[in-house]
């Protein structure tokens, strides 16, 4: 089995970027792996804590057990998404216990997100379960810059954010976080956002954001790994596509794919129903919107 670490160097490489897909509802997982196998992709199934306290994931566990279930390796793997040291109600997590959880189960790459910590305490935080994956052989994603979009209530105008710059990775902040920190992949803000999960917001239509690439292309010379993009949904095509040439090897993706599945479930009332609206989203973003068809043989060479 090829390492996901030499899978999302392979990617950076070739100009493609490594799609996570989000599963905060169990059921969606077989139709997400239905669909990469279908399309010859290669992509990870990822849990965020979040996915379990706000929506029902259920837990690492379950989460792990479903993807074992299904799991085709050379596809196919599992990650950790977002495991906060503070989460998005400012609330402090038991963010290592969690973490050496998802590794005892079998998970093939972690994150912890210090990104609400001061630059000191992120390095500490990401230092100690980059430490605690590299000893079990995988890798440790992390998050530097100020992500939007989980937190309560509606996001402050997106215009003044992206030309302010305002909680963007700054370059050289991002140089020594990767070399003290040992993080193996790197979660930027770069005008990106998160989906809204706060009630009353997470069925609104995403906006569509814009990517400050430049900055991006800068960031990625000034570190020497994999760049990450967060809330990949909603994010304007020639934007994302952009930025698979400049430093993003691996792209999450939550929103689009809850909001077909909730959506199906509610007007037809069916998991089944639900679970192809998952297939055929996915399919749709693979193979047409973010052009990831057939890249499988290309990112699980062995280098
Ligand atoms: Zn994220």
């Amino acid at each position: 089995m090829v390492e996901l670490r030499v899978i999302v160097q392979n990617a950076l490489k070739a100009g493609v970027a490594i799609p996570a897909f989000n599963v905060p509802y169990l059921p969606m997982i077989e139709p997400v792996i239905r669909a990469v196998v279908d399309h010859d992709s290669f992509a990870l199934i990822e849990t965020a804590r979040l996915e379990w306290v706000k929506f029902k994931a259920g837990g690492p566990e379950v989460v792990a057990k479903e993807f074992f279930r299904w799991q085709v390796p050379d596809h196919v793997r599992l990650h950790l998404d977002h495991v906060p040291v503070i989460d998005e109600d400012g609330q402090r997590v038991d963010y290592l216990q969690i973490i050496q959880q998802a590794i005892g189960l079998g998970y093939h790459s972690v994150m912890v997100d210090g990104s609400r910590l001061s630059l000191d305490e992120n390095i500490a935080a990401t230092r100690q379960v980059a430490d605690s994956a590299h000893k079990s052989g995988i890798p440790c994603e992390a998050e530097l810059g100020a992500i939007l979009g989980h937190e309560a209530g509606p996001l402050p105008p997106y215009d003044e954010l992206f030309a302010s710059g305002q909680g963007f990775t700054k370059v050289d902040e991002a140089r020594r976080f990767v070399a003290e920190s040992g993080c193996d992949w790197l979660s930027v803000a770069i005008g990106n956002f998160h989906g809204a999960i706060s009630e009353g917001y997470k069925d609104q239509k995403k906006i569509a954001a814009r990517l400050d690439l430049e900055h991006l292309e800068t960031l990625s010379k000034a570190v020497p790994v994999p760049l990450v993009l967060h809330g990949g949904s909603g994010i304007s095509r020639e934007y994302v596509l952009a930025s698979f040439q400049k430093g993003i090897a691996k792209i999450n993706i939550a929103t689009e794919i809850r909001q077909a599945y909730e959506s199906s479930l509610q007007s037809t009332g069916k998991i089944s129903s639900a679970q192809e609206a998952v297939y055929e989203r996915i399919g749709w973003l693979i193979g047409e919107y973010f052009g990831l068809g057939n890249i499988q043989s290309k990112v699980t060479q062995q280098v």
